[in-house]
């Protein structure tokens, strides 16, 4: 048997779609045009791809978009100075800092000088505090995309056994709260978990985050659980003057074969990544108002 192949790329269309619709009733009942203000320092290429496409779909989903790029050599107080600017604006609703930052900036400073309820990114430790006593938070983009993908294949979470592989701040640490908060038997697996393919093989849901390509094997995997592949990871070409290939952290062929259901890389969490920055700057705008939070749209 072959597992279902989860279409993030449709799904994400779907969300930008959603998110659409609401801003655009926003702004007949309301006069209300949400903002998304994003800041980049440097030039770094991959940063610079992520910025233009955040800018293109800011402006599809009929949003304002505020683009913010400065020289690599800005100062932390110039760069602290406009975040400042930027909170006070009521025109703008969603405040994301492009990472990584220049060696000389302290990455933690400039994302604690964030307004927490302009924190689209919610990496913000009051946002990270909020998510982790169950309360109204600003939930980060990835985890919130993996969370709705895992919500549409499965419907209710409640009792399942989820294996979350990494740690980081920015996935595998929401990526668990989230989880518990949809009341998941949550483990959360590292670079030290001991028998990692054995902890594996008990999940009904297994979440991959880790930058290893094609870590996880087949043989790791309960028969019919949802594998979410967070990774990306490129790799040299197969022959000599071919593309270079981008695999996850799932080996996805042998993973295939034993799960229920799966996402591919490319097009599986990727796209859902922006199309959930999208829904966070539509919840941010919905609550600077007092208005209801968007519809499907939030954790
Ligand atoms: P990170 O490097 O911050 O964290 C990786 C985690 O994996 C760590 O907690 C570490 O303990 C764990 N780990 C490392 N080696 C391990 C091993 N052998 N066994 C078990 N655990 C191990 O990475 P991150 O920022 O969380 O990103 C993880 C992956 O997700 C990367 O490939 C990244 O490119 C990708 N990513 C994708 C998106 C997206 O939009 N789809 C967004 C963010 C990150």
């Amino acid at each position: 048997m072959s597992a279902k192949i989860i279409d993030g790329k449709a799904f994400a269309a779907d969300v930008r779609a959603r998110v659409a619709e609401q801003v655009a009733a926003m702004k007949a009942d309301h006069g209300i045009t949400p903002g998304l203000a994003v800041v980049l320092v440097g030039e770094d290429p991959a940063s610079q791809v992520y910025v233009r496409s955040k800018g293109k779909q800011t402006v599809e989903a009929g949003m304002n978009s505020f683009e913010h790029k400065l020289p690599a050599e800005t100062p932390e107080a110039d760069l602290l100075a406009l975040v400042a600017q930027l909170n006070a604006d009521p025109k703008v609703n969603g405040i994301l800092v492009q990472l990584p930052l220049p060696e000389h900036i302290d990455e933690a400073k400039v994302l604690a000088a964030i307004e927490p309820a302009k924190d689209v990114d919610g990496f913000h430790i009051s946002n990270v505090g909020l998510l982790a006593t169950g309360q109204k938070a600003m939930v980060p983009c990835t985890p919130l995309g993996c969370l709705m993908l895992l919500r549409d294949q499965l419907g209710s979470l409640s009792g399942k056994n989820a294996v979350v592989i990494g740690r980081s701040n920015i996935v595998g640490k929401p990526m668990a709260q989230l989880l518990l908060r949809d009341s998941c038997t949550v483990t959360v697996a590292h670079s030290r978990t001991a028998d990692l393919p054995d902890v594996v093989r008990r999940a009904d849901i297994v979440v991959a985050a880790v930058g290893r390509p094609e870590m996880v094997k087949g043989d790791w995997i309960k028969p019919g659980a949802t594998v979410i592949d967070v990774g990306i990871n490129r790799l040299p070409p197969a022959e000599e003057g071919g593309k270079a290939r981008l695999v996850g952290d799932v080996d996805f062929d042998s993973c295939v074969a034993v799960a229920g259901a799966i996402t591919p890389v490319p097009g599986g969490v990727g796209p859902m990544t922006i199309a959930c920055l999208l829904a966070n700057t539509l919840t941010a705008t919905a609550r600077a108002h007092g208005l209801p939070e968007p519809e499907g749209l939030t954790a």
